[in-house]
């Protein structure tokens, strides 16, 4: 049962490999993320951000570890379906739109996980669907797009979209990877408000991916640094500071496995 105590999201020990990879995608990340509270994964490219958040949403079967997501544990071999879960609501970088639909039809899909199956089969939705689509379409600034296919937007409007969809779904938790990176500073500092600003009024978590320590800074509670698959630091946002943040983009170090041992002439 999810009580107001039960993590939004809860990690342990949670480890992945893509097929035909060497190295480990994440490495024994453990995680726990308060009802409410808007975390920040931070880390340069290749960090694992897409790997962690995909995992979450249950295209990556096959991870080590325990996960549960309010209060209800993942299975590592078969994931619920998305739109059994309505209360998680994702914005992910390849968007998943339907171009031959519209704008408000994309956002409306978001409904779907919260209308009985057979009258959403039928495109029955009820009137708290489309308001909470109309609502959504305005927060996001895409009204006048309402009716225009998603295949003639530009990646900027998708990606808005996408983020109405989420928020029209209007979820506990909020999983976003990199959710404003094809967006300029000024619209990206906007979205990104929204989505914080709606998910603290409904008392709704956030996790969202970025490589810019600026937006994770001003948006999160909480910043969790990922290197190299493993969680290099987990702080408040406030107290992330300089050499945390060039250490996390520093060039990649030599494992130390792999490092020679020192030559001190003794045998
Ligand atoms: P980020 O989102 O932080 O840039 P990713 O999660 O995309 O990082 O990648 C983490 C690691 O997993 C990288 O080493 C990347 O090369 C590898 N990786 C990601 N996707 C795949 C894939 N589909 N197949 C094989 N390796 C992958
Ligand atoms: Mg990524």
């Amino acid at each position: 049962m999810t009580t107001a105590r039960t993590p939004a999201l809860h990690l342990n020990k949670v480890s992945y490999r893509h097929p035909g990879d060497t190295a480990s995608a994440l490495d024994a990340v453990s995680l726990s993320v308060a009802p409410g509270e808007v975390v920040a994964v931070l880390g340069p490219s290749g960090a694992g951000k897409s790997t962690l958040l995909a995992l979450l949403d249950g295209q990556l079967p096959g991870w080590a570890g325990a996960a549960s997501v309010l209060g209800h544990a993942l299975q590592p071999e078969r994931a619920l379906p998305r739109h059994l879960r309505p209360d998680t609501g994702f914005i992910f970088q390849d968007l998943g739109l339907v171009d031959r639909a519209s704008a408000r039809q994309n956002v409306l899909n978001g409904r779907l996980g919260r209308t009985p199956a057979a009258a959403s089969l039928f495109g029955r939705f009820t009137l708290d669907d489309h308001q909470a689509t109309d609502q959504a379409l305005q927060d996001c600034g895409i009204a006048d797009l309402a009716g225009r296919r998603a295949d003639q937007l530009s990646g900027g409007q998708r990606q808005r979209v996408a983020i109405a969809r989420c928020l029209a779904q209007q979820p506990k938790l909020i999983l976003a990877d990199e959710p404003v990176s094809s967006l300029d500073p000024t619209r990206a500092d906007s979205l990104m408000r929204l989505i914080t600003s709606l998910a603290r009024d409904r008392g709704a978590s956030v996790v969202f991916s970025s490589h810019q320590p600026d937006i994770a800074r001003r948006f999160a509670d909480r910043i969790v640094g990922l290197r190299a698959g493993c969680i290099a630091f987990d702080t408040s946002a406030a107290g992330l500071n300089e050499a945390q943040i060039a250490g996390l983009y520093a060039e990649a170090a030599v494992a130390p496995a792999a490092q020679p041992l020192p030559d001190t002439g003794v045998a």
